[in-house]
């Protein structure tokens, strides 16, 4: 039995986005069809949802951090995933229903080009990330987006592009630096976020944002589905038995 999400992580409202000029959308409540789901099956949903995000983006731009930052809540430098584990879970409960998310960091992979296809496959988002003190590093992003959109379908993917390492930038270098990233994350038609794993600014913020979005996609995903099933279907919005079953053997290295 797993244990529940931490107050933190509990979303009853979604979350605002950063910028309304490069959000996946500026609603400021859930689609009424996910509330009227979730309020109606609530009873149903005994398992959890799961949803596959990874991260990419060059080595050093801070991607390992974001991620331990908001697991582990501290900033810690000498923090290094360990080898052979792939991904970390996080649990939240998204409208009473709980929820997870299994976020896949590059242990150093993204040294080589090639990474294995089965890394990028099969991810609900796509987190982007560049170091905003750096501007090679966003301009490698759109590279490091076509790969892991490659092996994904581009219409069911969300995509984040997460400016990292916003304390070391000045009010002058961040507004140049948003100006460009948000003129890209428009032209792929991501969400742009600029945060601090060593200050903490944005970090929860942006997760919570990222759970609720791909929960809400995850069940009007199985809505549809289910509409396109028999008329007198339940939905489910749960995982189904083999998903759990799965997950149970592969234990997270949750933090
Ligand atoms: P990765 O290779 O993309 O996983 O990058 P890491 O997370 O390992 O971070 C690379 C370096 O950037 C490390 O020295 C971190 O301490 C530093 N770093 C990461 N995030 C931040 C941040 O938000 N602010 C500052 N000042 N440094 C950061
Ligand atoms: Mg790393």
């Amino acid at each position: 039995m797993l244990p529940p999400a931490k107050n933190d992580r509990i979303i009853t409202h979604l979350p605002k986005c950063f910028s309304p000029r490069a959000a996946l959308h500026t609603k400021d409540v859930f689609h009424p069809d996910v509330k009227a789901a979730c309020r109606d099956h609530r009873e149903d949903a005994v398992s959890f949802n799961v949803a596959k995000v990874i991260v990419v983006g060059d080595v050093s731009v801070g991607k390992t951090c974001l991620v331990s930052r908001f697991c582990r809540g501290a900033f810690d430098r000498n923090y290094k995933a360990t080898i052979g584990v792939d991904f970390q879970m996080e649990r939240f409960e998204v409208l009473g229903v709980p929820f997870s998310l299994q976020l896949w960091d590059t242990a150093g992979q993204e040294r080589f080009k090639c990474i294995a296809s089965t890394y990028y496959r099969g991810a609900q988002a796509i987190i982007v990330v560049f170091d905003l003190s750096r501007a090679s590093s966003l301009v490698h992003a759109r590279q490091w987006l076509e790969d892991a959109m490659r092996e994904n379908d581009p219409s069911s993917v969300l995509l984040f592009l997460v400016g990292t390492k916003k304390d070391l930038s000045s009010p002058e270098l961040l507004a140049d630096v948003e100006q460009e990233a948000i003129r890209l994350s428009e032209e792929i038609r991501a969400e742009y976020w600029a945060v601090s794993a060593k200050s903490g600014d944005g970090i929860t913020d942006f997760f919570l944002r990222v759970a609720s979005l791909t929960f809400e996609a995850n069940v009007l995903s199985e809505l549809e589905k289910g509409s396109s099933r028999s008329a007198g279907d339940i939905i489910k919005i749960t995982s189904s038995k083999e998903d759990k079953r799965r997950l149970a053997r592969r234990k997270s290295n949750c933090c």
